[in-house]
């Protein structure tokens, strides 16, 4: 299976991708599943297609920064300690660690080394600089954790970006997958200038939020 476990929507100010956007992308992409991520807020429910699969997730703002729980019901407060948010996951729940080195984005990267008992470490199809993803994957084999892949896509243009490989049949036993650590990552080369116009979507969208709440 190809999975792509960080797919946003427009529940968060920084995305405009309806969830239906979001599968059809997928679909164009060819893969078979994707985790629609919200920040901070309770998993929204969306059904997948035939052809592919949705797992529901959040990305939560921890006191340290950003971690991704797949394939959950739950939603933590804002600046909950990385540790704790962990700690109290479902049993079938992914905790994935997501850019960690991401200079432009808040990766957990001075917490990193005393977390325990997450299950991987992401390669991120939205980080600026290829050295950012290069030091999660370093870090994650020091570690002996697997790797994830995952677009971080806010637009439509960016689903599939990156995913994980996996050799499974169902959402369930890729997440066991995962959990064994039998894992392959892709990611898909694209120019900086590509990814700097994503990037600079984002925060546009996010300054346009701020003017209207002001
Ligand atoms: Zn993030
Ligand atoms: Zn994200």
């Amino acid at each position: 299976m190809k999975i792509d476990f960080h797919v946003h929507t427009g529940y968060s100010i920084c995305s405009n991708m309806k969830p239906a956007e979001a599968v059809r992308a997928a679909e164009q992409a060819g893969l078979d599943a994707i985790a629609l991520i919200n920040h901070d807020l309770k998993p929204v429910k969306f059904k997948g297609s035939k052809k592919v699969k949705v797992i529901h997730g959040v990305e939560v703002t921890t006191k340290e920064g950003h971690l991704l729980v797949i394939n959950t019901n739950k939603s933590f407060p804002k600046k909950t300690p990385a540790q704790e948010v962990i700690n109290n996951v479902e049993k079938d729940a992914l905790v994935i660690i997501p850019h960690p080195f991401d200079l432009f984005r808040k990766g957990l990267s001075k917490k990193l080394k005393s977390l325990t008992s997450y299950h991987a470490v992401e390669v991120n199809g939205r980080c600026l600089l290829p050295s950012f993803n290069d030091k999660a994957r370093a870090f994650a084999k020091e570690k002996g954790k697997p790797l994830t892949g995952g677009s971080d896509a806010h637009f439509t243009g960016e689903v599939g970006n990156a995913y994980t490989i996996v050799n499974a049949r169902s959402i369930k036993g890729a997440i066991k997958k995962v959990k064994q650590g039998k894992t392959k990552v892709f990611i898909r080369e694209r120019p900086v200038t590509n990814r700097l116009k994503y990037f600079f979507k984002s925060i546009g969208l996010e300054a346009a939020s701020f003017l209207r709440q002001s």
